[in-house]
């Protein structure tokens, strides 16, 4: 009898046992088995005869859910690699990377499709007879010709009607397997296309010389210089080999626009995996890829797990996205298994953006991947020219300087629109007490509370806690409380203020919530129904604004004086990705950045220079600072009510490595944000100049790190390659 070696959804490491009286299970097979006191879904690793448990003492399989297994050998590959890069429990793992329904239990076959059926009595019946009722002859005369699907019907005729036939017994409901239908070669067809230019034909053609093996591809252009051109002709070889293709984009790139483009192309039906999806709709996109019933898959990124009959090529847009990295949890990075993936199933991987991660940079410099570069803006539009404008000394009027204001007026005059960039959601970041300067602080957080005056509440942006505004201070009762700092709510009110012949949108997490208002308010935008714009983050990402010619960003100092070391890239792609947003070729764009310190050579080379060379620079700097991608790291982070608490942990952690070769312990240290949510946290890196002396040392220790007595007092996490120091 075999021995089935499972992986349990449970934060333990190692594999479990099972007897199973049938044969031998294949692995990525789904079943139910006994664990504790509960019944647990599992999925089969391997089958062996041998088991370091009495057989006495080993449990039976319970039930054997799957026909067929839902991860192929090579997402189990994939699957087992995370597991292991990561640290992270294996069926964990494996539960993160299959849809919801599939996690509890559920047949990861297609359901069955109910449908009306006409009875043998309501075949036979004259369709006169029943004249006077004329929607029920119809609906009868619709059955007779042939069996229709439930949901169709619903929406034609209505219940009344279906419910008299069926009160006649003249109809029935039935069911049918929905039929796979892999036939979308036969319906492929090529919408128009416009003829690459030089830089696109060679990219498209490099991509094609490596079609059935892996490479990675970072394909580098500014917005507007063609790259979804190359993605649509890189893509058309592969469909007409009947091979599919899976693309990622970040969370809030995923337009309707964006899936047009595709299915316009190609005049097939496009899988889209996003966070907006029930269960169903997710499983429903997971079988149809998987049986290859799609030919393209477009998904943010969990997406990188769908399953394909026939890969053929992978695309992952805005590569440089910090949204590809899950920040709880398991916490992987969609890019670096994209470069797994295509390894795994000997396909190339294209890497799109304006600006690439740093990461990604350095290996496409030091070739372990193809750079193809876009120079030319397609269309022949114009560079959006970058300035610096010096705010020392000046007088803001919601945090704008004079000059700034009438810049605004001039472009508003031209009939174009303004983009406003803000770091800040909210009315104001801090509230103050003008008379003893007494600043209201989250007690959980230690940070100011921000003002919210639409929803007159003062909120914590670290813990979500909010109360409502005071009438007083609260140290010396003064009346005058004034709100500190600018957000985006403020400007966007500031605007109607100065410029009352125009309208301004808000775009921000707060203003976009919910499911189509960012589209629709989109959509307004490009009609021209508003013409200043004021957003945070959400501006820069995916969306063509080609009647904006002047962008400004209100404040940079932050990023450039900040703790963290990825603050300046995230500024100079932020920058990059805002600048290439705007203009077109009648109206070239300007853009200027406000800044306290016009002269940081930082700045000056990104304005002056451009991204390529700020980050070549960029990766110099890391390398004498000897930081990532010139090193690796690891981050431990620790919180608990008890600072000493947290601290003590890790300094354990740091005492396991104290004598470890290669690698180095920084901390342990409290995090940028030092306490949050009435916690204090800290953490403690690990770096090393070898990627596998780190994954070595990580392994050694994990299982005595997860021993540690106070391991269970303290909340605590591994990072493995951390992009996020907060
Ligand atoms: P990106 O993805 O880099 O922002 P797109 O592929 O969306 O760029 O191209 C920008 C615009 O230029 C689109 O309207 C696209 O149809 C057009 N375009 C791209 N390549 C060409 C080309 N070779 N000839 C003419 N128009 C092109
Ligand atoms: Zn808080």
């Amino acid at each position: 009898m075999p021995i089935i070696r499972v992986a349990v959804p449970v934060p333990m490491r190692q594999l479990f046992d099972y007897q199973h009286t049938g044969c031998e299970l294949e692995p990525g097979v789904r079943v139910r088995v006994p664990f504790g006191r509960r019944s647990l879904i599992a999925v089969v690793m391997e089958n062996t005869q041998t088991s370091e448990w009495a057989i006495d003492k080993i449990k039976f399989i319970e039930e054997v859910i799957d026909q067929e297994p839902i991860f192929n050998a090579s997402l189990l590959k994939l699957c087992s690699w995370l597991s292991q890069y990561y640290k992270h429990p294996i069926g964990d793992v494996l539960h993160s990377a299959m849809p919801v329904t599939l996690r509890k239990g559920g047949a990861s076959e297609a359901k069955p499709i109910p449908y009306w059926s006409v009875t043998d009595l309501g075949q036979q019946r004259d369709l006169k007879s029943i004249k006077r009722a004329v929607k029920q002859q119809q609906l009868l005369d619709r059955l007779q010709q042939a069996d229709v699907e439930q949901s169709q019907i619903r929406g034609e005729f209505g219940p009344a009607v279906v419910k008299a036939l069926l009160e006649k017994s003249l109809i029935v409901a039935t069911e049918k397997q929905p039929t796979i239908d892999r036939d979308w070669l036969q319906h492929l067809c090529m919408g128009e296309k416009p003829l690459p230019n030089v830089e696109q034909a060679l990219a498209i053609s490099s991509i094609e010389q490596k079609h059935g093996q892996y490479a990675c591809f970072l394909l580098e252009g500014v917005t507007g210089s063609g790259k979804t051109e190359v993605y649509l002709q890189a893509i058309e070889p592969v469909l007409k080999q009947g091979k599919q293709v899976l693309i990622l984009v970040p969370e809030i790139g995923l337009t309707p626009q964006t899936v047009q483009r595709f299915k316009l192309r190609f005049g097939l039906k496009v899988g889209v995996l996003h966070s907006n999806l029930s269960d169903n709709e997710r499983l429903l996109v997971w079988q149809q890829s998987r049986s290859g019933q799609l030919a393209i898959v477009i998904g943010t990124r969990s997406a990188i797990f769908t399953p394909m009959l026939k890969p053929g090529l992978l695309i992952v847009d805005e590569e440089h996205d910090g949204s590809y990295k899950q920040q709880d949890g398991l916490r992987y990075h969609a890019r670096d298994l994209a470069v797994m993936r295509a390894r795994e199933e000997q396909i190339p991987l294209v890497l799109g953006t304006a600006t690439p991660a740093l990461e990604t940079l350095n290996n496409a410099l030091n070739g372990k991947y193809q750079h193809l570069i876009l120079q030319q803006r397609a269309g022949n539009a114009l560079h959006t020219k970058q300035h610096v404008f010096d705010i020392k000394n000046q007088p803001l009027q919601y945090g704008l300087a004079k000059g700034m204001i009438e810049r605004i007026r001039l472009h508003l005059q031209e009939g174009s629109q303004v983009m406003l960039f803000i770091n800040r959601r909210g009315y104001a970041p801090a509230l103050v007490c003008h008379t003893c300067g007494f600043v209201e602080q989250c007690q959980r957080c230690n940070k100011p509370y921000t003002l919210h005056k639409h929803l007159y509440k003062l909120q914590c942006h670290h813990c979500g806690s909010a109360k409502s505004i005071p009438r007083q201070c609260k140290e010396c009762s003064g009346q005058e409380l004034v709100a500190m700092g600018v957000g985006t709510e403020q400007l966007e009110q500031g605007l109607g203020e100065l410029f009352p012949d125009y309208l301004s949108v808000r775009i921000d997490s707060d203003s976009a919530r919910g499911k189509n208002r960012l589209n629709e308010m989109l959509e307004k935008i490009n009609q021209n129904h508003y013409q200043l714009l004021v957003g945070t983050q959400i501006l820069s990402k995916g969306h063509h604004f080609p009647n904006v010619t002047l962008v400004l960003i209100l404040e940079v100092d932050g990023a450039l004086f900040s703790a963290d070391y990825r603050a300046a890239e995230h500024l100079a792609q932020l920058v990059t990705q805002l600048a290439g947003r705007a203009g077109r070729a009648e109206k070239p764009g300007e853009m200027w950045l406000q800044t306290h310190d016009p002269g940081h050579p930082l700045l000056q080379d990104l304005i002056n220079n451009g991204y390529g060379h700020f980050a070549r620079y960029a990766l110099l700097e890391r390398q004498q600072a000897n930081l990532p991608p010139h090193s690796f790291q690891a981050l431990f982070k620790a919180q608990a009510l008890d600072a000493r608490q947290a601290h003590q942990f890790l300094q354990d952690v740091a005492q396991l490595y104290q004598h470890t070769p290669d690698i180095a312990c920084i901390g342990p240290l409290p995090a940028l944000m030092e306490k949050r949510q009435g916690q204090y946290r800290m953490q403690l890196i690990l770096q090393s100049g070898n990627r596998g002396a780190l994954q070595q040392a990580l392994s050694q220790h994990i299982s005595a790190i997860e021993a540690l007595p106070l391991g269970k007092k303290v909340r605590w996490s591994l990072d493995v390659d951390p992009q996020d120091f907060m």
